[in-house]
């Protein structure tokens, strides 16, 4: 490519709407252009790196054994009702009408097409296992969309869908995608963790996100610097809670079972005896009935800094806690705990919540469950993960830093992450609600057993920018830059010498399969070097005159202070 011929856009500010440093700089190199809020233009140089990831995410899971399918971006409400998911979805799900006045809605993800495509045409067991993937934009109405294209609405995903015979089968197919993520974040140049998540109401151990490490993330992950555990906060609160309460410590696979929950299972999911007092804990639940009860408890969370909670109850300054709970508003709670809006979860607690407080666990159980019918499901400890308030992990790390590690290998340790990708484990979930069977080896019609992994593509740059940059710009892994090599030729115009050296090692590079890119825009070195520092090329070979005399060009990393001189000879061996 020639920098004359390319669309080379930079800025020396980033607009002043821009918040983290990858959209900054990603905006200043002219990688992407803002269309609206967390929409954006792929400029030619960010569709660039964009494809790059994109090869890699597709010749893993070719190699993997999926099948790549595009699957329509505009999706039936038919099929969301079939799931419940149309109800269900709430407000990140972009809903809209046709002229026939027939609802459709933007996939944020397509669990339903792909399952109605699998009863359809999976048949019998002899088609099993599949695995079919897409490469395609999705659409989630994120209620804050930011940080460039790392919270957008519109982004590309990678989601791929695995259908099995049987549990132990899913549970392959699942350790193939595991393996085939580390392949393609080992490749993409990432520093990252696998990390064990929440399965909530699923259960099991088959959940992992894939973090990228960067203090500007919005996730928090927790790790044993002297183990392989590693959790991501939601899970790692929950059994931190539990293995700070009892020995031993119960794992969160005893999540009970949505509908069957009973006072022993509470008490066994806490990892506590039925007698012990509990200093502090909030209910709070989405699901009311029509006289303003809970109809189920969705979300629990269960304060554990210190007394300072039931010092405020006990003060009064909560009124009518004395008698044991009562409903309280968002406001009452974020001011009683000292919370920033949003701290207590995703959920937002845009509902009534239930305080209870310093109550024995059988009584709080009976509680959950009685005011239930034993009817409702748990989930994980929430803390809401786009919040990076600083105040927040502090208080995070006075929960979990310094614990025992749960593989008892060492002590807990918190940093922070972007998660690139997420691998579950699905069972029957949307077999079972959407009637996907396929003939067993008996002649008996089974259930498919699903698993669905996601990778953010496009999120996938900007998490390589918060962990790779600095204060001249982007600092891509070779991998994904969009230039692996800039040959900057210092007057261009001048001389014929240098024109011709440069033309030789562009070619000699293009030849040896290198994405190499030659600034023929007759620019200052100044000007040149300040803008594909910027953009972030890993490579750059300067070729003048007056080193051309002694047969040297000069040759600087992106990460190296100053240049070499090397013989011209010697450029190939440093950048292939
Ligand atoms: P988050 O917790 O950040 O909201 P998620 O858990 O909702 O992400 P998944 O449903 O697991 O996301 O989707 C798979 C992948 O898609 C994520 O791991 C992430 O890399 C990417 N992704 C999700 N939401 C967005 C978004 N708004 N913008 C860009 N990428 C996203
Ligand atoms: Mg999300
Ligand atoms: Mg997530
Ligand atoms: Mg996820």
């Amino acid at each position: 490519m020639r920098a004359s011929q390319f669309h080379l856009f930079t800025l020396k500010e980033a607009p002043s709407d821009a918040e983290v440093v990858s959209q900054k700089l990603m905006l200043r190199a002219g990688m992407i252009r803002k269309v609206a809020a967390g929409i954006y233009s792929y400029m030619p140089m960010g569709l660039r790196s964009i494809r790059k990831v994109e090869t890699i995410v597709r010749e893993e899971m070719d190699r993997a054994g999926a099948m790549e399918l595009i699957m329509p971006m505009v999706q039936p409400a038919e099929l969301w009702d079939e799931t419940g998911r149309w109800d269900k979805m709430g407000d990140e799900l972009l809903r809209f009408k046709d002229r026939h006045e027939r609802d459709f809605a933007l996939q944020p993800t397509s669990e339903e097409v792909v399952t109605d495509i699998a009863r359809q045409e999976l048949k019998s067991y002899r088609q099993l296992p599949k695995n079919f993937y897409q490469i395609q934009t999705k659409f989630r109405d994120e209620r804050r969309p930011r940080f460039g294209v790392m919270r957008g609405r519109e982004f590309t995903m990678k989601d791929a869908y695995s259908f099995d015979r049987s549990e132990e089968a899913a549970g392959r197919s699942y350790d193939i995608m595991f393996a085939a993520y580390k392949r393609i974040f080992d490749r993409l140049g990432l520093e990252y963790r696998a990390v064990a998540a929440d399965t909530g109401a699923i259960g099991g151990d088959r959940s992992h996100e894939f973090q990228v490490i960067a203090d500007t993330g919005e996730d928090a992950i927790v790790y044993c610097p002297d183990s392989d555990y590693a959790a991501n906060i939601e899970l790692a609160e929950a059994v931190s809670l539990i293995a700070r309460r009892a020995e031993p410590a119960k794992a969160l696979e005893k999540t009970p079972t949505p509908g069957k929950a009973t006072c022993e299972d509470v008490a066994e999911l806490l990892g506590v005896p039925l007698a012990t007092t509990v200093k502090s804990l909030v209910l709070a639940t989405d699901d009311l009935d029509d006289k303003g009860n809970p109809a189920g408890v969705t979300v629990w969370l269960l304060l554990v800094r210190g007394d300072h909670a039931l010092n405020e109850v006990k003060a009064g300054k909560l009124p009518g806690l004395k008698s044991g709970f009562r409903f309280a508003t968002e406001a009452e709670i974020l001011e009683h705990f000292g919370c920033k809006p949003g701290y207590l979860g995703p959920i937002g607690l845009k509902k009534p919540v239930k305080v209870i407080a310093d109550r024995t666990v059988a009584h709080m159980a009976d509680f959950i469950c009685g005011a239930n019918d034993a009817d409702f499901h748990f989930t994980g400890v929430n803390w809401g993960r786009d919040l990076p308030e600083p105040d927040l992990v502090a208080d995070l790390r006075n929960v979990i830093e310094g614990d025992p590690s749960p593989d008892g290998k060492g002590v807990l340790a918190i940093q922070r992450g972007i998660e690139v990708g997420h691998v579950f484990y699905l069972g029957t979930k949307y077999s079972k609600a959407m009637n996907a069977t396929f003939l067993d080896e008996d002649g008996k019609p089974k259930h498919f057993e699903m698993g669905c992994y996601g990778i953010g593509v496009t999120r996938i740059l900007g998490a390589a920018i918060e962990q790779n940059h600095d204060a001249r710009g982007i600092i891509w892994p070779r991998a994904i830059a969009p230039f692996e090599v800039v040959i900057c030729p210092v007057g261009w115009g001048k001389s014929q010498a240098v024109r011709d050296e440069a033309q030789t090692l562009y070619d000699a590079l293009i030849a040896a399969g290198v994405d190499a890119v030659l600034d023929d825009r007759d620019e200052r070195p100044g000007v040149m070097f300040a803008d594909w520092e910027l953009i972030g090329v890993p490579h750059r070979v300067t070729i003048g005159d007056r080193g051309l005399k002694e047969g040297l060009v000069e040759y600087q990393g992106r990460r190296d202070a100053e240049a070499t001189k090397l013989a011209v000879g010697d450029i190939a061996a440093h950048v292939l």
